[in-house]
């Protein structure tokens, strides 16, 4: 399996500090920052700091120190946006788009993390 990564894509700009973002948090693997466009009160997006287009090709080719910062880091998203733990008894959704069925825009890795407001169904039915 092969993943050619695009460094031209809107969220490689942002990690090479060439365009701004409104960051949430970052780590040493790992960047979140508020979406541009939120579809709901919360919506952030987490993203790896390496070049891995989808999911499955971070999870094939990242390190396991990757692999453990970028879901630390989705944890601590849900934690500073008071969506989980004590704070809330809301809830939350993650989502990972990938490719064209699944109408991934950025082809970089990106955890949308969704909250504040009833999310309705997982999928439409369209
Ligand atoms: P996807 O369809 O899963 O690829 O989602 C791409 C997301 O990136 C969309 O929700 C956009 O609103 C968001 N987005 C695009 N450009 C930016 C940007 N410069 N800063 C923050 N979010 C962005």
């Amino acid at each position: 399996m092969s993943f050619e990564y695009d460094d031209q894509n809107i969220f490689a700009k942002i990690l090479r500090g060439e365009i701004p973002n409104s960051t949430v948090l970052e780590t040493e693997h790992s960047l979140a920052f508020h979406d541009i466009a939120a579809q709901a009160p919360v919506h952030v997006l987490v993203i790896p700091k390496g070049a891995y287009v989808t999911y499955d090709h971070f999870i094939a080719e990242a390190s396991d120190a990757e692999i453990v910062d970028f879901n630390r880091a989705i944890g601590e998203v849900c934690r500073l946006m008071k969506l989980s733990g004590a704070d809330t008894d809301g809830g939350f959704r993650i989502i990972a788009n990938a490719g064209a069925h699944a109408l991934q825009e950025v082809p970089h890795l990106h955890m949308h993390v969704l909250g504040g407001r009833p999310l309705g169904l997982l999928l439409d039915r369209g």
